[in-house]
């Protein structure tokens, strides 16, 4: 597979560092993994730390270490959006300069009457000369932007951003807003397709939305099946999801392998790295579930 010549298809798996890494983001990694090596591209990694207060010390270094010892390796030094805010703050600045960023210190309270949702005006003047204790909120106007775009799993998308409002691409508090960090570095980091959990796919039309304004290079997108409990629940860190055994990840790759539609023939290997490569062999995009979630029993 690495004897060929490597094609310009670049895919990632973008973690937050909240928790080690469980059976919810290892099927979004083997996904992004599998279509990337499959199109002979590039796999990469980066990690989401863009908001301090929500993070759990030594979890980057753990996901880093479990997807190694699954087998998954990146084929590019792992970035970390922590490190990425200049970059953040400039084309912050830039959708300033071009009327599309605005400061806003309206409260989720102050937008009740709209159904929490804002559209155009701020509810709170900001520039009434009154002194502020906090610095503002910085939102972006969606106007009556219609999203369109053509999921590789989930089909055409049609979303109308006015539903939702004017979003924040900075906070208050400072952390840059995770539609802006991610619409930077995928264009940044030259990814073509993002292939990652159907629950990000209402953040999609908005990442959209920051990459046209900002002129970026758009990706394709492929939203995958989200891993359920059996009780319906998404697997998260927040749920409680057991972390991947990283002494024994074998068992937790064939459940997540078989849920991509791998054959069970193709999942006999005892190695992760065998594992993965027969996986790779078996591996075809048309077989990806097109379901928005999968029951995962016994990786709860
Ligand atoms: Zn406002």
């Amino acid at each position: 597979m690495r004897d060929r010549q490597r094609s310009s298809y670049r895919g990632r798996f973008a973690p937050s560092p909240t928790g080690d890494l469980h059976f919810g983001s290892l099927l979004a990694a083997l996904g992004s993994w599998l279509c990337a090596r499959r199109a002979n591209g590039a796999w990469l990694v980066r990690i989401d730390d863009i908001d301090p207060p929500r993070e759990v010390p030594g979890s980057a270094g753990s996901i880093l270490r479990t997807l190694r010892v699954c087998g998954l390796e990146p084929d590019e030094p792992p970035w970390h959006q922590g490190t990425r805010a200049p970059a953040y703050e400039d084309a912050l600045q830039r959708l300033r300069a071009d009327g599309y960023a605005f400061p806003c210190r309206c409260s989720r309270s102050d937008l009740a009457a709209n159904g929490g949702a804002h559209r155009g005006a701020c509810v709170v003047p900001h520039d009434s000369g009154t002194a502020f204790a906090r610095d503002p909120a910085w939102r972006v106007r969606v106007d009556d932007a219609v999203i369109v775009f053509e999921d590789g799993l989930q089909g055409l998308q049609r979303w109308p951003l006015a539903a939702d409002g004017d979003f924040v691409v900075k906070r208050a508090d400072g952390p840059f807003a995770y539609q802006l960090a991610c619409a930077v570095d995928d264009a940044a980091q030259g990814i073509t397709e993002v292939v990652r959990g159907a629950d990000l796919l209402d953040s999609t039309p908005r990442q959209i939305f920051l990459m046209r304004l900002l002129g970026l290079r758009e990706p394709a997108y492929l939203h995958l099946p989200v891993a359920v409990t059996a009780a319906g629940e998404k697997l998260s860190k927040s749920s409680g999801a057991r972390a991947i055994d990283a002494h024994g990840p074998a068992p937790a790759l064939r459940a997540a392998l078989a849920l991509l539609g791998i054959p069970a023939a193709a999942l006999r290997q005892p190695s992760p790295r065998t594992l993965l490569r027969d996986a790779l062999a078996a591996f075809e995009p048309a077989a990806l579930p097109h379901a928005r979630i999968l029951a995962a029993p016994g990786f709860s």
